[in-house]
């Protein structure tokens, strides 16, 4: 196959939008799209300090180089969350340190063990919480603690179109209008003591960026997912929308722009009541202890 634009031999077929590209015309279509989501959902500015957030996995190593490659202040976090099954988290933090060494950028590493002598699994078998919901909390609370202490302006992270559309899905599944007010590429802080977080990956699918990660010679994880993956809702969700996609291709992005232009319809305005402080963290929460601060405790 040949590339459309050029006709050197191209890498990738993207049938949605009836193009097969070159590594060169791929990447420059690649850092097009990133900065038109930018650009076109007020994602980021040249004087922000950005932390991403990185897991070792293809997305968020692939967003990092975006973004240093388009002139950001970028630097990387990597959370040890502490999983062990097949040294996951040993052999993605590795990774993630890796990267940041080649492209000499700055990366954090806050290990849980180190910060509050736990791991995910430990936390999660004194929770009645599933493992992945106390890692997500675990995740949101560190990479805002981060950010914030450090005076980043904004926290990016590598979520994909897959990632996006497979949690519309199951949203509007369950009409859960109150997750879909708050699914957007840009969330902005309601509160002093949060961060806006972006994700300016959102219109790239997740075979993109792989593609974008090879081409680039970037070493990610991709033998290995984390054990903890296997059967979450999101996996079925993302293989109905491949089914859909495969008979109609360019549904999965039509699906998730067509809802950012509806999304307002969801928007809860200004109804978040009175926030109260945690009396441990002094993080927004809902009770006198966030949940992160009852895990830990
Ligand atoms: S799959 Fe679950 S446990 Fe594993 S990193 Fe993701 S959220 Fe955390
Ligand atoms: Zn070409
Ligand atoms: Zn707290």
């Amino acid at each position: 196959m040949r590339c459309s634009r050029c006709s050197r031999r191209a890498i990738i077929h993207l049938r949605s939008y009836r193009l097969a590209l070159c590594e060169e015309h791929f990447t420059e279509r690649f850092l097009k799209t990133v900065k038109r989501a930018i650009k076109d959902y007020r994602l980021l500015s040249k004087r922000d300090r950005v932390l991403v957030a990185v897991s070792g996995g293809k997305d968020s190593l692939a967003l990092w180089d975006v973004l240093l490659e388009l002139g950001y202040s970028a630097e990387g976090l990597y959370i040890d969350l502490g999983i062990g099954r097949e040294n996951y988290s040993e052999i993605s933090k590795r990774k993630a340190i890796a990267f940041a060494e080649q492209r000499n950028a700055r990366l954090r590493v806050v290990d849980l063990r180190e910060e509050y002598g736990a791991t995910i699994p430990k936390l999660a078998r004194r929770s009645t919480r599933s493992v992945c919901g106390v890692c997500g909390i675990v995740k949101r609370h560190e990479m805002n603690r981060i950010a914030l202490e450090e005076g980043y302006t904004v926290l990016a992270t590598g979520h994909n179109l897959d990632d996006e559309a497979s949690v519309l899905l199951a949203n509007l599944l369950r009409w859960n209008t109150e997750l879909l007010a708050r699914q957007a590429p840009r969330l902005e802080a309601w509160h002093p003591k949060l961060v806006p977080k972006v994700k300016p990956l959102c219109l790239l699918t997740e075979r993109e960026t792989a593609t974008y990660a090879v081409v680039r010679g970037i070493d990610y994880v991709y033998e290995l997912e984390c054990p903890h993956s296997e059967g979450a809702t999101s996996i079925t969700m993302k293989e109905a929308l491949n089914r859909i996609e495969e008979r109609s291709p360019g549904t999965k992005l039509y699906f998730y722009r067509e809802f950012l232009k509806r999304r307002s319809m969801f928007a809860p305005p200004e109804e978040r009541g009175e926030a109260i402080e945690c009396e441990v963290c002094g993080f927004p929460t809902t009770s006198q202890r966030c949940a992160f601060c009852r895990l830990v405790a």
